[in-house]
């Protein structure tokens, strides 16, 4: 090991800029900074190796020979300020600042004017001629050394701070004089003694090392080390905290001193303007702390011309190096302007957006660069309305932001209330529930947002919430529901059906009453960052769509197709739903032909309005793939139907008895002439015949009961079954296509088959396709473009990958189910009874359901890749599932050579940002 290597202390000149680990973010920054000859007061960092062996130390000793480096590196800086640490005539003040690799809350505060002390004081004095400053600096270093470095509470001063000024007849600091601040000085040095039994240490050294120590100890804190835990901040993000030595500069010298902080450009809405506040003679923590209202910075041209002009030039020099925007911090003494800290700006999505093409317009970055910079999940900020940030509104309560996006609506208690007066009345609606159930689906329909009380992230409002792009908070423990009397309570208030609330899905946060909300701003900047995103990605975005409207919206947002069009939204609609229900309990096949003919043309159109608004994109169709017993109502309100209308009958009969009584009693005419009318109104034959539907509904429900639904009679296993459920949507998108066809639209459509495990299956679906299509070509004389594969979601499709290809153009995954058969979990069970605990423990570490497995459920992908294209080159490969729509999962489709992934419509600008940057990794 070299002598270098062991070297634990950097002046800014030596210290390596780029290596923040071991000199933590700020000590790495003010290294690049001096190095690079901006203004930065002289100092140097101790490493976070130092920080780490001090904390291994049973002793709480500082490691062998660091001290020594440390007094050569003060010995070095007397020399280049010119003062002495300790002098009486011209004192070296220093500032001792903690800093990691990564800013976190718990380390340690800035300690300002380290070696003060009686003598040293003398000496500011006396460079100064200020003596009001002096103490000022005094006191304040009594407080912040007491209170920072041996944990003497605020309190203690504060009391005596309010003493003097209440003597002083005084309300503010700035109006104590020099005398007050001597006298406030000497109370402090006492509460010292007092309170650690021990005079305030004089011995400049002393307080250094004490200093040192305590930033070094901070970051095993348990404050630090919490906020470690909770963040997942491993050591290989950050290790140990640094401690920066810094020269100390004074902003509170005067009108020609003062302090602030900037960012280089608006870290708001991204323009590029100086952005920031300042004081005017005052020390650094006086803007945080609050004390004056700062001034923003662009009132600085008036007060300090030509230090304006210097920040300017700062600002230039910050972006025009580091190729970011920059958010700094600077003091000005007497005319002369100090860089005191930098570091890349934090800011929204729009801004990010902004900056990223404009900086590549200026010249600063390039392409590449810009779309890195951009994290592809923050542009979901920009994709959904949001609360106008100028409404100023106070929660009520918060819960989870389960699905991003902003709506007010008035608060329903129940889905059918809110389909009646949402869907039917035309009211906005937010559906306010306990939890939600697969049987409120209808409710989620009619409501502009969802809020629960119960359930988190994965919960299923959460998830159908997300699905719908409608927004979502939930788990909004605070909220108590009270279905029965329609009332939600809330602390000490309420709200009531029919009362106006509003929900920020992205924070969380709900309110009472209306809050205005502002359109997403899909910004000409975020659709030239987007086309740049596609000029460079490889694999293709897809948009999940079932309804002409959402295809559009996905068209919208720059989908290139349809990666999964499902075929059993459109039975769903209430229209339609009578035909889909008389084709499942049809006892014959005649009887199901005769339901299906019925549902033909509605389909046909289904398909014929989607490829019309997706040409000349293709258009990926999955034929029917859930249980049909879903379609159905559900066994025990059938019951419970039966049961009440047999009670009618019975009173039904009861009054046809009751006529033929009246009659042999020769009752008078006028009961007779009532009995008579009742009975006609209920006919016990009516009810008799709905009881009869009724009940062979209910056999039908009965029959097709299955223990295990999700890995039952469903997808093509239904089709094999009931051969004309398939071959009719199959005729329905080939008619559909060859109508567009014959039109001049430019159609590609893709029939998909879902669930399936055995090539046999997709050759028998096959042979319909074949014969259907020979059929439209012999009367139209034209062949359909079309492709016809297969869903790849079950595990031993991916085993059986080679024999799938000889039957398929294409592949698509469907994670979800692949992921419940490679585990063998239920996703709904898992979620909501084992998985939790399994990711708290870290028994995994995700949920595979939203993070892609890529070890176990991404092996059974790629085998599945590579095996397919083994017998077909050419086999076109995507994923239609959740995880499509995940940059995490985007990364690893474009690395096992998917062509494309297929997301909900509001996701796929995300995609589109995240392909990009899965090119430019790869091209890495
Ligand atoms: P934080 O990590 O909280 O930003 P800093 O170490 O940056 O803490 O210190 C906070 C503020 O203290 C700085 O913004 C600056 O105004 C002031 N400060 C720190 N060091 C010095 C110094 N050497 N001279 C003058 N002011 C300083
Ligand atoms: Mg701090
Ligand atoms: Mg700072």
């Amino acid at each position: 090991m070299s002598a270098d290597s062991k070297k634990r202390v950097f002046a800014f000149e030596e210290g390596d800029g780029k290596n923040k680990h071991l000199l933590g973010g700020k000590g790495a920054n003010l290294c690049e900074m001096t190095q690079i000859g901006l203004n930065v007061p002289p100092g140097f960092v101790l490493s976070t190796e130092a920080c780490l062996e001090f904390l291994a130390s049973p002793t709480k000793e500082l490691p062998p020979g660091l001290w020594e480096e440390v007094q050569t590196q003060m010995t070095a800086l007397e020399k280049k300020t010119k003062k002495g640490f300790g002098s009486a005539e011209e004192p070296l003040l220093v500032s001792v600042r903690s800093g990691s690799a990564m800013s976190m809350p718990g380390m340690m505060d800035t300690i300002l004017n380290l070696g003060l002390n009686a003598k040293t004081l003398q000496g500011v004095i006396k460079a100064t001629g200020d003596e009001r400053f002096a103490y000022d600096a005094y006191r304040r270093f009594i407080q912040l050394f007491g209170k920072i470095a041996l944990n003497v509470d605020d309190t203690f001063f504060d009391k005596q701070f309010e003493m003097v000024k209440k003597a002083a007849g005084v309300k503010e600091d700035v109006a104590l004089s020099a005398s007050d601040l001597k006298d406030t000085a000497e109370r402090f040095l006492r509460v010292v003694q007092e309170q650690t039994g021990r005079p305030f240490p004089e011995d400049p050294y002393e307080q250094l090392l004490i200093a040192i120590k305590a930033v070094f100890g901070s970051w095993g804190g348990k404050r630090a080390v919490d906020y470690r835990r909770q963040f997942n901040i491993t050591p290989a993000m950050a290790n140990g905290t640094a401690v920066n030595i810094c020269t100390m500069v004074f902003g509170n010298r005067g009108d020609d001193s003062g302090t602030g902080v900037g960012f280089t450009r608006d870290p708001g809405t991204g323009e590029n303007l100086l952005y920031g506040e300042y004081l005017v003679n005052a020390q650094g923590e006086d803007v945080v702390a609050g004390i004056r209202t700062p001034k923003p910075l662009v009132s600085l041209k008036a007060d300090m011309p030509e230090m304006a002009k210097q920040l300017d030039a700062l600002r230039d020099r910050l972006e025009g190096h580091y190729k970011e925007v920059q958010d700094f911090e600077f003091t000005i003494e007497r005319g002369i302007l100090y860089c005191l800290q930098t570091r890349n700006g934090k800011m929204n999505a729009v801004a990010q957006v902004r900056t990223s093409v404009e900086m590549v317009k200026e010249g600063i970055i390039t392409k590449a660069q810009a779309l890195l910079r951009v994290a592809p999940d923050s542009l979901e900020q920009m994709l959904f309305p949001r609360l106008d940030p100028k409404a100023k509104a106070t929660p009520v309560a918060s819960g989870l932001p389960a699905s991003p996006g902003a709506a007010s609506g008035i608060a329903v208690f129940d889905a059918d209330r809110a389909e009646m007066l949402g869907k039917e009345q035309g009211f906005k609606v937010i559906l306010v529930r306990e939890e939600t159930k697969p049987e409120d689906i209808h409710g989620f329909f009619a409501s502009e947002g969802i809020l629960t009380s119960r359930g988190g992230k994965t919960s299923h409002a959460a998830v159908v919430a997300r699905g719908m792009g409608k927004c979502c908070v939930a788990g909004a423990e605070g909220i108590h529901v009270d279905v029965d009397k329609r009332i939600a309570i809330v602390g000490d208030t309420s709200f009531k059906e029919g009362d106006m609330i509003t929900l920020d899905g992205t924070s969380g946060k709900v309110y009472l009453g209306e809050i205005p909300t502002v359109e997403p701003e899909f910004t000409d900047e975020l659709v030239t960052l987007l086309s740049w995103a596609d000029e460079v990605a490889r694999i293709k975005v897809m948009a999940n769509s079932d309804t002409p409207v959402d295809a559009k919206r996905a068209l919208k947002y720059g989908a290139v197709g349809i990666g999964l069009a499902r075929t059993e939204r459109m039975f769903n609609d209430p229209a339609r739903l009578p035909i889909v229900i008389d084709m499942i309990v049809a006892d014959t096949k005649e009887e199901r032909q005769e339901a299906l003919d019925r549902l033909l043309p509605l389909q046909q159109q289904d398909f014929k309005s989607l490829f019309e608004v997706m040409a000349p994109y293709p258009v990926v169709i999955r034929l029917l793939d859930p249980p049909i017993h879903e379609f159905l109502p559900n066994e025990n309100t059938l019951v419970r139907e039966i049961t009440e209308l047999q009670q009618l009958a019975k009173n039904a009969h009861g009054l046809t008895a009751l006529g033929a009584a009246m009659t042999l009693m020769q009752a008078p005419d006028k009961v007779r002439a009532d009995v008579d009318g009742l009975r006609r109104q209920l006919d016990p034959m009516l009810v008799e015949s709905v009881i009869v539907k009724k009940e062979r509904m209910l056999r039908k429900v009965r029959a097709l009961f299955e223990t295990n639904p999700m890995l039952g009679h469903r997808g093509v296993r239904l089709g094999i079954s009931f051969p004309e459920i398939y071959q009719m949507q199959i005729r329905a998108i080939l008619e559909a296509a060859a109508e567009c066809q014959a039109a001049g639209v430019e159609v590609h459509p893709k029939i998909k088959v879902p669930q399936v495990c055995t090539a046999q299956e997709l050759k028998i679906v096959k042979k319909w396709v074949d014969a259907i299509h020979d059929e439209i070509k012999a009367r139209t004389g034209k062949p359909v473009k079309f492709q016809f594969g297969t869903m790849i979601e079950v595990v031993r499709a991916c085993m059986r990958a080679e024999t799938l290809a000889e039957q398929s153009e294409f592949f698509s995954f469907g994670t979800n189910d692949l992921t419940q058969a490679a585990f063998s979990f239920s996703r709904e069970d898992a979620e909501n009874k084992f998985l939790p605990l399994y990711t708290e423990s870290e028994v995994l570490q995700d949920n595979p359901f939203e993070v892609l497995d890529e070890k176990g459920v991404g092996k059974l992908m790629e085998l599945a890749v590579k095996w397919g294209r083994s017998v077909k080159p050419d086999l076109l490969v995507g994923i239609c599932g959740e995880h499509g729509g995940h940059p995490a999962a985007i990364a690893f489709c474009d690395k096992i050579g998917l062509d494309y992934v297929s997301c909900s419509g509001p996701r796929v600008p995300v995609a589109r940002l995240a392909a990009a940057h899965a090119a430019l990794h790869a091209a890495k």
